[in-house]
Formats: structure tokens, sequence, C-alpha cells
């Protein structure tokens, strides 16, 4: 089994092991994992049904990996579409992708969608300034009154994802819509040691000599996400390659590190 490759349940075949430094947030994506794995007695328990929830937070700090983590952790079908692939430029084509998402969603419930860069399509009307038109209008709208339309036991669940919860309409974020919004931080220290131990799990068939000290590196990289850390092991690996070598060492590592640091750095340089 290994990271995003489907299985033949139609599910992601990622579990909750694949991500690293889920930290206190893991006990309501449990809850959501209950919840899809049996609709019906979750509803008779009066516990109160997830219906949409926002994953907040930067670029590559694992919001996609957590989506599918959950219907990995159920076995459920996993529909996933950018907010950018329904914004589109013939009025009425946005609606109707968003229809057939969610009824194939219903069909094939319990299940997850999962909408990635939500801001693109339901980013404020103000904010949207020249690109607010007639067919943006439609598909928020349309979005909308399909997430109004969930039953509490249909056993579908909305997920959405954004960098930019505070540019988002206002009807999106009303009350009942996004009924759980979790906010995913950067990695703390620990995090950042199980994330890098999750990416080399992942990434044995360049195997890590015994010099190379996970511990350490995560005390060495403050601040990076955990789509960089990933970045950092996957530039040793090539490193490795290049040299010819039999496993990754130390120093590969490292000379990767400051590869990826100086990407990162890069654009956020001044022009000169
Ligand atoms: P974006 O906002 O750019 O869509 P994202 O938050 O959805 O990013 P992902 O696409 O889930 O981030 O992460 C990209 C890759 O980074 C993952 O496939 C995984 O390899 C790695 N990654 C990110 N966060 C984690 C984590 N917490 N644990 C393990 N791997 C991670």
């Amino acid at each position: 089994q290994s990271k995003g490759n489907a299985r033949r349940d139609g599910s992601t075949g990622v579990t909750f092991a694949d991500v690293g430094g889920l930290g206190n947030t893991i006990g309501e994506m449990m809850q959501v994992v209950e919840f899809l794995k049996d609709p019906k007695q979750f509803a008779s328990l009066d516990a109160k049904p997830p219906k949409g929830i926002l994953l907040e937070g930067d670029p590559g700090v694992g919001k996609t990996l957590i989506a599918k983590a959950i219907a990995g952790e159920a076995r459920v079908p996993f529909y996933q579409m950018a907010g950018s692939e329904f914004v589109e430029a013939i009025v009425g084509v946005g609606a109707a992708r968003v229809r057939d998402l969610f009824q194939r969603a219903r069909v094939n419930a319990p299940c997850i969608i999962f909408v990635d860069e939500i801001d693109a399509l339901g980013i404020k009307r103000a904010e949207a300034g020249v690109r607010t038109n007639e067919e943006r209008e439609q598909t928020l709208n349309q979005l909308l009154s399909e997430m109004d339309g969930f039953t509490p036991d249909s056993g579908v669940v909305f997920v959405a994802a954004t960098n930019r919860a505070d540019l988002l309409d206002a009807a999106l974020m009303r009350a009942g819509r996004f009924d759980r919004k979790i906010r995913i931080l950067r990695p703390d220290e620990q995090g950042r040691r199980e994330i890098l131990q999750a990416s080399s799990i992942h990434a044995r068939k360049h195997r890590l000599g015994s010099d190379v000290d996970l511990a350490q590196l995560a005390k060495d990289l403050p601040g990076l996400s955990g789509a960089e850390l990933g970045n950092v092991l996957n530039e040793a690996a090539l490193e490795a390659v290049r040299r010819d070598g039999a496993e990754v060492t130390q120093a590969d590592v490292y000379n990767a590190v400051d590869r990826v640091l100086q990407g990162i750095r890069r654009p956020s340089l001044p022009d000169s």
C-alpha cells in the first residue's frame, strides 16, 4: 500500500500514519471517520454529524493529504476537484459540474467530496472585482444549494481547502455550511520529525544511511511545511543517485537542505 494509490474499494489508501504532525486535530478527524464508517448509526447516537469541513492553512501543510487520509481510514470513495475547475467561461458549465459531482457522491455515499482551492470559486464577491460574473455567481449558488441539501445521515462529507479563508464569501461561511473549521499549522519540531520519518518510509527505495539523523534535521528546519520537508528528502535521494551512491548520506541531505532553502527564499528576494 503506498501513498495516494487508489484501492479497489475506490478509497485512497492513505491513512493517518502517512500524515505527520496532526497533533490534537486527530480527535476531530477521527470523529469524521467514525461518521463515514456508519452514518446512520452515528446519527442515531445524537451526535452532530459533520457536513462541511474547511481545512485552512499555508500551501503544502498537508490539507489534501489529510482529506485523503480521512477517506482512506474510513475506506470510502474520495471525489476531488480543484475550485479552478469550476470556473469556466461559458455560463452554466461550472454549475453543471458542481451538480454532477454531488450527484455522483450521493449515489456512492458514504464518501468524501474534496474541493481544493475553494477560494477560486468562493472568493468574496467584492474581492473578485472584474472577475465577478454570471457564471461564477451561478456556480457558487449551485454549490451553496448542494451544501444545504444534505440530510444529516446522507453520508456525504464535503471537505474544502484554502490558504485564504479570510477571502471567502460570507455566504459560504454562514453557520451550518462549514460546521467545522480546522486550521492546519506548519509543523512544530515533533511534527517535522514525524513527517520526515513518514516521508523517508515512502522513499524507502532510496535507503537512508545510518549517519542520517532525522531528529537533528527536524531541529534544523524550523518553519518548513510538510511538502518542503518532503522535497528535502527527494532532493537528497536525487543527490545520491547523481553521485552513484548506494544510499543517501547526511552530506546529501544537507546539500539538499541548501538547495531547498534557496528555492524557498528566492521568491521573496527584492527585485534588483
Ligand atoms: P496546497 O495548499 O498547495 O494544495 P496542501 O496543504 O494540500 O497544499 P498537500 O498537497 O497535502 O498540501 O501536501 C503536499 C505533499 O507534501 C504531500 O503529498 C506529502 O508528500 C507532503 N506533506 C505535506 N504535509 C505533510 C504531513 N503533515 N505529513 C506527511 N507529508 C506531508
